[in-house]
């Protein structure tokens, strides 16, 4: 099959979240399935141009049609780490790409309108003919709208498209300037409430309705999330979208680049280790201690990693902590936030614990340290309000770090509770809380700690067991196939 991602991001080039990820781990497992897959970006000033190998124009000049005038573009190729990337670099004084910045324009919705028609015109111009069009979020919501409205009828009649959720919070609400500037015009026709005409506010379009209306198939990325987002708040207002198409709707879990994370492999970490052999899990904890000045003591580390954002349950991480310090376990925090009152709390928080040898805060982005933490912690904890997917409890399972989780979203579908899952005994991989309150956290953080001091050769197993999962590519790869297979034989 061939098939063409059309996304704002692609790891490691072009990567704010977990989307990059997903465009280049799906895109590598695929072509390692024998497909043809190729990547459509933006050429943003602000990318890792050092990632990029053989970078040159492809395509001169790509006139795209724009508000009734065109604006000329070059198109260019280059490998990102084998995955095969074209990059639209328009010529106009909107700079739609040239801003320093991947998102946070306020002209946003317009410079991803534009990037999606510009996609539809160079394959349509270079005669690309793809069997599938898979797009990534709001950003590239208006590709399977323009397929179907324009391009089907000018030269792409068999192409079929595949539309990911990432994150529904952004939807992509605009007004109907996106209408004429793209040459869909007709803002009655487009208005409607059965098209893409916002829920909730009748003066707004709302581009990821337009996805889920017009693709061939949509998909979020965890089967647990599916759910939540047709039938809880979690939907943001779209749920009754989703509802009205249940036959093209489905979770499929996201994977994690088993290459780029492993312990056996990994050189940023002093000591290799895997699920048959972990003794030298326990060489990088000390490394840990050594690194972040805790305590040399016989004391579990708790961990996390990720974005001090509400989401991710702020509240319950600083509890957690806490937690861990007065019940006999140690704690590391990583992350960083962009909302100031959250940084400046974590900051305090910092200070008001910088003698406490038990627990080490640090607040800003490092991958290295992440590496050094997942391969060095017995435990991490997730314990999220809202999370489609999660990569950190895949991450930990993979490093021998047991995940202490919130059941929702990804969370759900990838930890199993050691104690309560209805899974047999060698499936369970981790803890699992109901609720998003202290009491859940605390319930959960108990039994692993318990567990950790009291049986440590459960414990070994227990981890073991998590190390042995298999939440690679491989599994979500065929389930992509199968899905751009059933698509095509529409
Ligand atoms: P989200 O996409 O919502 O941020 P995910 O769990 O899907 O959350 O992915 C988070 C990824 O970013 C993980 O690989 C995690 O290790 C990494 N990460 C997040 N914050 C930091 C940080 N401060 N330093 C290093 N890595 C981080």
């Amino acid at each position: 099959m061939y098939i063409i991602q059309i996304a704002p991001e692609c790891s490691p080039v072009a990567k704010v979240g977990g989307l990059a990820d997903v465009v280049f781990g799906l895109s590598r497992e695929l072509e390692m399935r024998g497909h043809t897959v190729e990547i459509i970006l933006p050429k943003y000033d602000c990318m890792r141009y050092d990632q990029i190998w053989g970078l040159t124009p492809c395509y001169q000049d790509l006139w795209v049609p724009w508000y009734g005038g065109a604006i000329r573009c070059t198109v260019w190729f280059g490998f990102v780490h084998g995955r095969k990337c074209f990059f639209i670099d328009p010529h106009s004084q909107d700079k739609f790409f040239n801003r320093g910045v991947f998102y946070g324009n306020w002209d946003d919705p317009m410079r991803f309108a534009f990037f999606s028609k510009a996609a539809m015109e160079f394959m349509l111009k270079s005669n690309k003919r793809p069997d599938v069009i898979h797009t990534h979020d709001w950003q590239t919501a208006l590709v399977p709208v323009l397929l179907y409205e324009i391009y089907a009828r000018a030269g792409m009649p068999y192409q079929r498209s595949v539309h990911t959720l990432h994150n529904l919070k952004h939807q992509g609400v605009v007004g109907s300037e996106i209408l004429t500037a793209t040459g869909l015009n007709r803002p009655e026709y487009y208005f409607a409430k059965d098209r893409m005409g916002d829920d909730h506010n009748s003066f707004a379009l709302n581009l990821t309705k337009g996805a889920i209306l017009y693709s061939n198939f949509v998909t979020t990325v965890s089967p647990r999330h599916a759910w939540e987002a047709r039938f809880t708040e979690q939907g943001f207002g779209l749920g009754h979208t989703l509802h009205c198409h249940p036959g093209k709707f489905g979770g499929v879990l996201n994977g994690l680049d088993y290459e780029a994370w492993n312990p056996q492999t990994d050189w940023q970490i002093p000591a290799h280790y895997d699920a048959n052999d972990p003794q030298g899990k326990y060489s990088n904890k000390e490394a840990l201690r050594n690194r972040l000045w805790l305590r040399k003591d016989y004391k579990p580390i708790i961990a996390f990693v990720g974005r001090l954002d509400p989401q991710k349950g702020v509240h319950l991480i600083q509890h957690a902590l806490f937690h861990a310090i007065g019940n006999g376990a140690q704690f590391v925090l990583l992350g960083e936030s962009p909302e100031a009152s959250i940084s400046d709390h974590f900051w305090h928080l910092k200070r008001h614990l910088n003698d406490n040898q038990d627990c080490h805060l640090e607040l800003r982005f490092d991958e290295d340290l992440s590496r050094l933490i997942y391969a060095g912690a017995d435990m991490v904890i997730v314990p999220s309000l809202y999370e489609p997917c999660g990569l950190t409890q895949m991450i930990g399972l993979r490093y021998g770090a047991v995940p202490i989780v919130r059941a929702v979203g990804g969370l759900a579908d990838t930890v199993h509770d050691k104690d309560f899952s209805y899974r047999p005994h060698h499936e369970r991989n981790g803890y699992v809380f109901e609720h998003a309150d202290f009491g859940g956290v605390m319930s959960a953080m108990n039994r692993a700690i318990g567990l950790w001091y009291d049986y440590p050769e459960e414990w070994r197993k227990l981890m073991q067991q998590g190390m042995r999962y298999d939440y690679s590519w491989n599994f979500p790869g065929h389930h992509y196939v199968n899905i751009y297979e059933f698509v095509r034989n529409k």
